[in-house]
């Protein structure tokens, strides 16, 4: 074998070794990654799904953790699809009616969102996937906000009045860039804050009780909205 040789098979013989120790899915070569818990929420749900609350121990150990992006296999699988479905469904159920909302918010650490765009024409709420917001504006306002897993509160909170979002956009299963302002730059940080195992409570100036929406969530409580299904994996 030639001194050329020789380093050709070196060569490709480390190319192969880098290969392999940068591919951290050696488990699972398909790229899927969702832990069987994950699977069960994703593939046992209704439409509506059980959506997590601060006042829950284990659901707060879900709110309170910091969410991963979806691998590329993910993206394509048919879990993501059901996924970004069942989140429309969930905040647009009259039990929730949201403007926006997050996968921890309904048991699962994966960066998904779906957001209500104020600033398109009849404000559809839209799902985005491995979302996040890479500048904030210094211009600085404070707001009212609700919780969907706060029930019953709400707050002033001080947030950034534009912000710059990167996300996996779903339709065009194409990774996008955006320049966001006013109340839909507010509800992609609130969403957002989600996936980083962030509250609004955490940032508020105040937060009180509100009467109206305690007794709207009542009525809803009474027709059986908000239990927590028996095959919940999370005790
Ligand atoms: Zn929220």
């Amino acid at each position: 074998m030639s001194y050329k040789s020789v380093i050709a098979v070196i060569a490709l013989v480390s190319a192969v070794f880098a290969c392999k120790s940068n591919n951290n899915t050696t488990d699972n070569p398909s790229g899927i990654t969702f832990s069987q818990k994950e699977l069960m929420i994703l593939n046992q749900s209704d439409s509506v799904m059980y959506l997590t609350v601060i006042g829950d121990k284990s659901d707060s150990l879900i709110l309170r953790k910091t969410s991963r992006d979806f691998t590329d296999e993910e993206l394509q699988s048919k879990e993501f699809q059901t996924l970004a479905r069942n989140l429309l469904a969930t905040v647009q159920d009259p039990s929730q009616d949201g403007v926006g909302i997050s996968a921890p918010q309904v048991g699962l650490n994966l960066r998904m969102i779906a957001v209500m765009r104020y600033d398109k024409e009849d404000k559809p709420i839209e799902p985005y996937a491995n979302v996040h917001i890479t500048d904030y504006s210094k211009t600085i306002k404070s707001g009212p906000e609700g919780c969907l897993s706060v029930p019953n509160y709400r707050g002033i909170v001080p947030r950034s009045d534009s912000i710059i979002v990167s996300y996996y956009d779903i339709n065009s299963k194409t990774a996008k860039t955006d320049t966001i302002g006013g109340y839909t730059a507010i509800i992609f940080q609130h969403e957002t804050d989600h996936l980083e195992g962030i509250l609004y409570i955490d940032r508020a100036d105040s937060v009180f009780f509100n009467q109206k929406s305690a007794d709207e969530r009542k009525l809803f409580e009474q027709q059986g909205a908000y239990t927590k299904p028996a095959w919940w994996p999370y005790k």
